[in-house]
């Protein structure tokens, strides 16, 4: 059987380019299979300030030189949503959903996580018509109207920053006492008086009026009292949990979906390795996502040169 690829790498955000960058420059015939938004969770993304030699830079913008720089040097680019990898030993063969298979020496995981969506009644009616888990693209419809965030981690608390230069005023609801997030960014959240924290509490129901989100009722966790937030929009920033299910069959996740890897991106089925936000790792970052790919690549060159 003829192999079509040294490489194919699924997804397209910072770890994904980047092992791209370094596969097609160590002249590996590369794919690149990107099953939604080419630049990943980037482009949802108001600005980023810790990407180092970028002082300030919005994340479509990274987003769009990440996609140009991961094609530069020969990378071929394809849309599709993998539904399954086959581990055949030498070669790997790649599934999609419409139909179409692929195969390759070594293939190189970097899916990303996907938002975990707001679990109250009818929060699937309301998005994208008051409910919203993008507040770059969503934000201006709220301008000079009130909002509320839910969660208390780095893209909860950014994308709260972000949406005070729009709103009027911005809820952010936490379960805990604690913040999640970096502590910078934290006390820019505390010192900004378009924003109200609400601690202790969880999201409960939406208020509707004339088929429009009004508003947000929440339960205080330790009383269970419920309190109503007054606000025309909804944004959850909840966490996220890995996109994995294509690799079920492989035995390289743990129990919460993540990829198990080693120091070289490597997971124990030869062949097989992951980048970026969907490898067990404590920091999730653009610049921790990069390194993961430029990593990756390496050791599928390495391994294609035993
Ligand atoms: P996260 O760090 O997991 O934070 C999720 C937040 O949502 C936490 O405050 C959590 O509360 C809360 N939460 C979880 N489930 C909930 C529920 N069912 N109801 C209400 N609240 C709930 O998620 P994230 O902010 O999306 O970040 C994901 C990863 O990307 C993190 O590693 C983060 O550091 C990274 N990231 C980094 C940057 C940056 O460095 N600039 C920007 C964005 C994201 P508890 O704290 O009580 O669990």
């Amino acid at each position: 059987m003829d192999i079509q690829y040294d490489v194919i790498i699924i997804g397209c955000g910072p770890a994904g380019l980047t092992a791209a960058i370094y596969a097609s420059r160590a002249n590996l015939k590369t794919m690149i299979l990107e099953g939604e938004t080419p630049g990943g969770k980037l482009t949802k993304t108001y600005e980023i300030e810790n990407y180092p030699g970028i002082k300030k830079i919005s994340g479509v913008d990274l987003a769009m030189q990440m996609m140009e720089h991961g094609q530069e040097f020969g990378a071929e680019l394809n849309f599709g949503k993998v539904v399954d990898v086959e581990d055949l030993g030498e070669s790997k063969l790649i599934k999609l959903e419409d139909g179409q298979q692929f195969t390759c020496k070594a293939v190189i995981v970097a899916t990303g996580t996907k938002e975990r969506l707001l679990d109250v009644p009818n929060a699937d009616q309301f998005t994208g018509r008051g409910v919203s888990y993008c507040a770059v693209c969503d934000g201006a419809f709220y301008k000079g109207k009130k909002v509320t965030v839910i969660g208390g981690g780095n893209s909860a608390l950014e994308e709260s920053l972000y949406l005070t230069q729009l709103v009027d005023q911005v809820n952010i609801v936490i379960r805990r006492d604690e913040f999640r997030a970096e502590a910078k960014t934290v006390e820019k959240v505390k010192s900004n008086p378009k924003i109200n924290i609400v601690h202790k509490h969880l999201p409960h129901e939406l208020v509707v009026e004339d088929g429009k989100v009004a508003g947000l009722v929440v339960r205080n966790v330790e009383t269970n009292e419920l309190t109503t937030l007054e606000c025309s929009g909804i944004f959850p920033y909840i966490g996220a949990d890995p996109a994995t299910d294509f690799l079920k069959n492989l035995g390289v996740l743990n129990e919460a979906g993540y990829m198990i890897v080693d120091e070289n991106m490597a997971t124990k089925v030869k062949g097989i390795y992951g980048a970026g936000d969907v490898v067990v790792k404590d920091l999730r970052q653009v610049v921790t996502a990069t390194n993961d790919g430029a990593i990756a690549a390496n050791s599928v060159a390495r391994l294609l040169n035993e």
